[in-house]
């Protein structure tokens, strides 16, 4: 099980949270200009990297906030956990060899290095176009509040 650094809560146990996916992938700039296979390239598409990824995850029971995580999809170390809306923070350079041990030091919460500022938007959670946003209401409330 994963030892999680909530930015918030501290160190938490895996089955708190919840993984929501790759991080740093914005919404098109220009949403009604996409091509069924752009549209299809920004919902379906994505990294899998061996090595390091950077995903998205929410703390679920606890501060219920979302924030970006950088793991190693191989060895699942935690390399860096870091707002949203932040640019990815520079991976640490991989040993240049493999000694065949698994690395047994705590991992890092901070970011190593800045990475050079990207092109990006402020959010890099996706965003409906506004005029298409509705408040999220239970299906009871209708029927609680005529
Ligand atoms: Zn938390």
């Amino acid at each position: 099980m994963l030892l999680i650094p909530c930015p918030n809560c501290g160190p938490r146990d895996e089955t708190e949270f919840h993984y929501g996916g790759q991080a740093h992938v914005p919404y098109p700039e220009n949403p009604y200009e996409l091509s069924d296979t752009e549209w299809s390239r920004y919902l379906f598409y994505r990294e899998n990297p061996k090595g390091i990824f950077a995903e998205r995850w929410v703390h679920s029971t606890g501060c219920r906030q979302w924030f970006n995580m950088l793991r190693d999809t191989v060895s699942y170390d935690i390399q860096a956990v870091y707002p949203m809306g932040v640019p990815r923070p520079a991976a640490p350079v991989p040993p240049a060899a493999d000694t065949g041990t698994a690395s047994t030091g705590p991992a890092s919460t901070t970011p190593s290095a800045p990475a050079p500022p990207r092109k990006e938007r402020p959010s890099d959670f996706p965003e409906r176009p506004p005029g298409n946003r509705r408040p999220h209401r239970p299906h009871h409330f209708l029927a609680l509040h005529r």
